[in-house]
């Protein structure tokens, strides 16, 4: 028998995480892990914590709880920025559930949206006010215990920012793979850039040889090829049901130049 506990805030709800417990996001992915009996907890927690569902702007950053879903980002202007990539996951009725937070964990190929949080450098904040890193935290997050309170993640200046779901069904498959890249811009040259991957690895990873090859180039076909190339270096796919890691390895490239040309796809 599951039992399910609502608590007003996020600290009595982290109170209640003890034993075989799991916390409910928006229960996309829980709930399905519940009704095929999969499941190794014996109580579910959540919280109708306001914080949970707030987005502040803090200067040149800007805070998005982790009970925010991506229906929400996607009426939020001030995020108008991540709306395309909100609006990659899944279909409506999932995108009014799905949650910040729960997108963390999803695990592979799931996990678009954390893709454009780890090209924003994320900082995820716990329930007990202790920050992480999201590239040190996603490498550990089958071992984190507590709750998710916020993400906090760079804002881009103007048009500095790429996103791209590349997917066998169209227009809302399942990702071959999902690219983010942020490309700020110092003297007309792109400067402290941030790419990363979704469905490369077992979590969104960054390509940190691309990154490197990308600095102070000229975004264009020659200037942008040694960071096609770098992309094999930092990338050992898995193989699943969508596509073979071989196959992601051979069109990880491909989809990246388009990305950043602009490219349309034939
Ligand atoms: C039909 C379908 C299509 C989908 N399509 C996509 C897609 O295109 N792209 C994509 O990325 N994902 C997709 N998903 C997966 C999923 O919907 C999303 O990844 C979603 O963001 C998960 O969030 P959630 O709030 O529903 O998580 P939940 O199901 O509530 O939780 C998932 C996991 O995260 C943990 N968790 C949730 N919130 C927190 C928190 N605040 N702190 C600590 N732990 C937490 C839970 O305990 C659980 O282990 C799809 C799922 C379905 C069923």
């Amino acid at each position: 028998m599951i039992s399910v506990e609502t608590f007003q805030t996020i600290q009595q709800a982290s109170s209640a995480m003890t034993g075989n417990t799991a916390y409910l996001g928006g229960g996309t992915l829980l709930m399905r892990t519940l009704n095929y009996g999969e499941q190794d907890f014996e109580k579910i927690i959540r919280s109708t914590d306001n914080n949970l569902k707030t987005i502040n702007d803090a200067g040149d950053r800007v805070i998005i709880g982790a009970g925010v879903t991506m229906a929400q980002v996607i009426a939020e202007s001030s995020l108008a920025f991540l709306a395309p990539v909100a609006r990659s996951v899944g279909g409506p009725a999932i995108r009014n559930m799905a949650t910040v937070g729960g997108n963390l964990f999803a695990q592979h190929p799931y996990g678009d949206f954390t893709v454009a949080l780890l090209a924003f450098d994320g900082i995820v904040k716990m329930d007990n006010g202790s920050e992480h890193d999201l590239e040190q935290f996603l490498s550990s997050r089958d071992n984190i215990s507590g709750i998710v309170s916020s993400v906090s993640i760079s804002k881009p200046n103007g048009q500095d920012f790429k996103y791209k779901k590349v997917s066998r069904v169209k227009p809302k498959g399942i990702s071959v793979m999902s690219i983010a890249a942020w490309l700020p811009v110092s003297a007309g040259r792109p400067s402290n850039v941030r790419i990363a991957f979704g469905a490369m690895g077992t979590t969104p990873l960054r390509s940190k040889s691309a990154e490197k090859a990308l600095e102070g180039v000229s975004i264009d076909a020659s200037g942008i090829l040694p960071a096609l190339q770098a992309l094999a270096q930092d990338f050992s796919p898995p193989d699943d049901a969508i596509a073979s890691g071989w196959y992601r390895a051979q069109v990880a490239p491909v989809h990246l130049r388009r990305l950043l040309l602009g490219e349309v796809e034939a």
